[in-house]
């Protein structure tokens, strides 16, 4: 007789990959999708509610504020230090807090493995 074990399903954004483009490039994805898949805060009005309309491009569903950003976030480390300077303040302190908000990102992207 033949016992049912039951199967460990796979989730997450690379589900669908299945054995394919290797364990870091699939670990990389799930950190890229999860942060462009997830609700980001408005610059207008403050609500979290910005979304990808495209590349590049975040909307606001709240009060429609469109917007450019990064092609996967809607703030990116380039973009503060262009701000900076743009602005013409120094671009030193910029890049340290990018990097201390960098270091900060508790890296959570695990995949079970089934094999
Ligand atoms: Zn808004």
């Amino acid at each position: 007789m033949v016992t049912k074990v039951p199967k460990t399903k796979k989730v997450g954004p690379t589900r669908g990959f299945g054995p394919r483009y290797g364990a870091t490039v699939r670990k990389r994805y799930i950190k890229v999708i999860t942060e462009l898949k997830k609700p980001h805060k408005c610059p207008n009005c403050g609500f979290v509610r910005v979304k990808r309309e495209s590349v590049g491009i975040w909307k606001c569903s709240k009060c429609s504020h469109t917007f450019a950003g990064g092609a996967y976030t809607p703030v990116t480390k380039l973009g503060i230090i262009a701000r900076r300077a743009a602005k013409g303040l120094p671009v030193d302190e910029a890049t340290k807090e990018a990097e201390k908000a960098e270091a900060e990102t508790v890296e959570s992207a695990t995949e079970e493995e089934t094999q």
